[in-house]
């Protein structure tokens, strides 16, 4: 709010990359911006949705802004029977991801979606996209680097009930994970996670 008629600043967006531009007229209805040079065009990303049993309040802001800073795509709120949440403001998880997005100088915002049952997500999932499941207290491998279109669903604070578990077991798109030997609090898990997915992707 404090720029001003002649001010430059930088305009992005997922489909169309980064402009210089200026501002022809501003007032606090709206304004129009005159475009400049195009400074980056946008280069397709490794999509990855992240899924996580809905937490508190501060707790799902954490996620939704480092998820959006580690590269997830998708960020797709789930309830579990443990989950301790219902519902989500996605204005303000919206407002989260564009700044983080940026903050981070990403070119695209991912999307928020709304909140959807385990079992919906679980029918709604492409059976070609691996699904890397976060359990903890299970023989599981460790989480490694994904190299292609993927997703992670981490648990609520309460974990997933084993009825949960054997039911995740059963899709053939689903792989159960380990992130290391520490119980981690569900938004740590959901960071760590993303950070080792997406650790090896380069935007092509
Ligand atoms: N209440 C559960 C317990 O005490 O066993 C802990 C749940 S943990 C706080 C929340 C979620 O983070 C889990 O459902 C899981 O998805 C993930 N998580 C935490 N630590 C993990 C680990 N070491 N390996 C894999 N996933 C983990």
């Amino acid at each position: 709010m404090r720029r001003v008629t002649g001010d430059r600043l930088r305009l992005f967006n997922g489909e169309s990359g980064e402009f210089t531009g200026e501002i022809a007229r501003f007032n606090r209805h709206g304004g129009e911006v005159l475009l400049g040079e195009r400074l980056r065009t946008p280069l397709p990303e490794q999509t990855c949705i992240l899924s996580f049993a809905l937490v508190k309040r501060s707790a799902t802001d954490l996620i939704v802004e480092k998820a959006t800073e580690l590269g997830a795509t998708v960020i797709q709120p789930v309830v579990t029977s443990h989950t301790q949440a219902v519902r989500v403001n996605l204005e303000r998880l919206n407002a989260i991801a564009t700044e983080a997005t940026e903050q981070c100088e990403r070119l695209s915002v991912p999307a928020i979606r709304g909140v959807v049952t385990l079992d919906s997500l679980l029918e709604s999932w492409p059976e070609s996209r691996p699904l890397f499941v976060a359990a903890e207290r299970v023989d599981a491998s460790p989480l490694a680097a994904c190299l292609r279109d993927c997703g992670l669903l981490v648990g609520p604070e309460g974990g997933f009930t084993s009825r949960e578990l054997d039911v995740l077991g059963r899709h053939p798109f689903v792989t159960l994970v380990s992130l290391g030997p520490w119980i981690l609090r569900a938004e740590t898990a959901a960071i760590a996670g993303l950070a080792r997915l997406l650790a090896g992707h380069r935007p092509s």
